[in-house]
């Protein structure tokens, strides 16, 4: 981007340069409406609901599965198995005998959904230093990050606590704030949304990722997204998805390896 171009969008003294890329953004939501129409719709696919994974446990040729609903606990064999549990994947794996190969963190991360329709606010990436995003989807929803707001939380344990949204929590206001605040002070136009209460909201997800320090440590493990995928060892598949962006390959992956076994 241009210097003239690049101060209408941007607080100059905060940004020293700004690039054009053909990054799409996805609306998550959206996305996860699809998913869940899917599996609704389609008639080979049987959901367990509100059903708590508990293990996994080889058991001859098969592996069983314990979970608990809210009839009490229950136990069903399959063939094979994927782990796809996110939060849940590291807990699982070693009831089965697969370890974490190194360090890992689980990270609380808060952001704003705001609707805000014909708002005229540039889509952007801020990638150096304390980082945060802008994404506009369909011209109407925003997302809204600003790390050193929206990371609350970090565990080392097997499995993340049960961290308190932000509604819980009661810090929404405080959160969507510093949000904007930390935002604004670069992207300026973002300090120009209305900010209907209706149309605001504090969201937040639980991310994995390999590493010992946080995303300021130029070392840090964090930083090297790219050690991920699918594992498999005798009909049980775990999928360190890594990024959104990479569910699609390893989901193939997955699926490849359960048809090679079939
Ligand atoms: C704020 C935020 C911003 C992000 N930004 C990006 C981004 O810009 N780009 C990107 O590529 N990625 C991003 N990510 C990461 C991305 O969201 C994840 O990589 C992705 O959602 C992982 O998908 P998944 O299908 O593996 O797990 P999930 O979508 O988390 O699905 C796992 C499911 O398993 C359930 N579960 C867990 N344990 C159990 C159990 N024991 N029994 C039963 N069910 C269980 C969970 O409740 C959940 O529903 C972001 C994440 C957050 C939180």
């Amino acid at each position: 981007m241009g210097r003239r171009e690049l101060r209408d969008l941007y607080d100059p003294d905060a940004v020293s340069a700004a690039f054009r890329t053909s990054e799409v953004g996805i609306d998550p939501e959206a996305l996860a409406g699809l998913v869940r129409d899917r599996l609704n719709d389609d008639p080979a696919i049987r959901c367990r609901l509100l059903t708590h994974v508990k293990g996994v446990e080889r058991n001859g040729s098969g592996l069983d599965v314990e979970f608990e609903n809210g009839a009490g606990p229950g136990r069903e064999r399959y063939d094979q198995i994927v782990n796809a549990l996110w939060d849940g994947r590291l807990a699982v794996d070693r009831t089965v005998g697969l370890e974490p190969p190194r360090p890992w963190m689980w990270r609380m991360k808060h952001f704003v959904r705001l609707r805000a329709p014909g708002a005229a606010v540039p889509c952007s990436t801020i990638v150096l230093g304390a980082f945060g995003d802008v994404v506009v989807y369909r011209g109407q929803d925003l997302y809204l990050s600003w790390y050193p707001a929206g990371m609350r939380d970090i565990s080392i344990e097997l499995e993340p606590p049960r961290w308190p949204s932000a509604s819980e929590g009661g810090f929404s206001g405080e959160i969507r704030d510093q949000i904007l605040d930390g935002l604004a002070a670069i992207v300026p136009a973002v300090g120009r949304l209305p900010l209907d209460a209706d149309a605001v909201s504090v969201k937040g997800g639980v991310i994995f990722a390999w590493g010992e320090t946080d995303i300021d440590d130029p070392d840090s493990g964090l930083h090297e997204r790219h050690a991920i995928g699918t594992r498999s060892s005798e009909g049980y598949h775990s999928i360190d998805t890594g990024k959104l962006t990479m569910a699609p390959l390893f989901a193939q992956v997955a699926a490849d390896r359960v048809l090679g076994m079939a």
